[in-house]
């Protein structure tokens, strides 16, 4: 694997009260990966584990971690990739999406047919993208999710959306970027990325 194919699992929930994966037990399996070399951040409505986990990882070279977020808005929960600073309240989908595009990170819809999911309401809003496989949703969810994404003519990303090191990489997006946070927005957002499940 080169730099121009990095695989990645994204949206691990790290460090948030609703998790039990610790920065570094993350870092450490993404240095000891064959082929998923970048990370998500994106606990519920916190920023606070992006930082630490950014700076355990800085010492390898072969490894990312793009700090972000999952912001519970009024309608469902949107993930921000690329951003170490919350949106500012009210966090209605208008306000997130809005927030994203200032800062050039991208946004997802995050499972939207699952619960907090917010279905064909993300019709109505300006995303980048659709996360088209969730590990914790169903088979049929995530195939409602690809379904959105195709009709909105939007990338499908992929997240792990694990709560626990055992949930960690059980799905992952093949992206075609360099190995840095900027190259691997672009990709998302021109829809340079596969998202599939990750076997063995
Ligand atoms: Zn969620």
């Amino acid at each position: 694997m080169n730099n121009n194919d990095s695989g990645r699992p994204s949206y691990s929930h790290s460090y948030s009260s609703d998790s039990l994966i610790q920065p570094k037990s993350l870092v450490d399996m993404l240095a000891a990966h064959s082929f998923i070399k970048v990370a998500a951040i994106t606990d519920h409505d916190s920023v606070r584990g992006c930082r630490a986990t950014v700076e355990l990882a800085a010492p390898y070279p072969d490894i990312l971690i793009i700090p972000g977020v999952e912001i519970s808005t009024t309608k469902g929960d949107i993930l921000v990739l690329g951003t170490e600073e919350l949106p500012p309240k009210p966090w209605t989908p208008e306000t997130v999406v809005d927030y994203g595009k200032s800062i050039d990170a991208v946004t997802v819809v995050a499972h939207p047919f699952r619960e907090y999911g917010m279905g064909e309401l993300a019709r109505k809003y300006n995303v980048d993208a659709i996360e088209v496989l969730n590990g914790n949703s169903s088979t049929a969810a995530n195939n409602e999710a690809k379904a959105l994404a195709k009709s909105m003519d939007l990338p499908g990303t992929a997240g792990s959306d694990a709560h626990q090191v055992s949930e960690l990489f059980s799905v992952h997006a093949k992206i075609e970027a360099n190995l840095n946070v900027q190259s691997v927005l672009k990709a998302i957002r021109k829809g340079s990325l596969i998202a599939q499940s990750t076997k063995g």
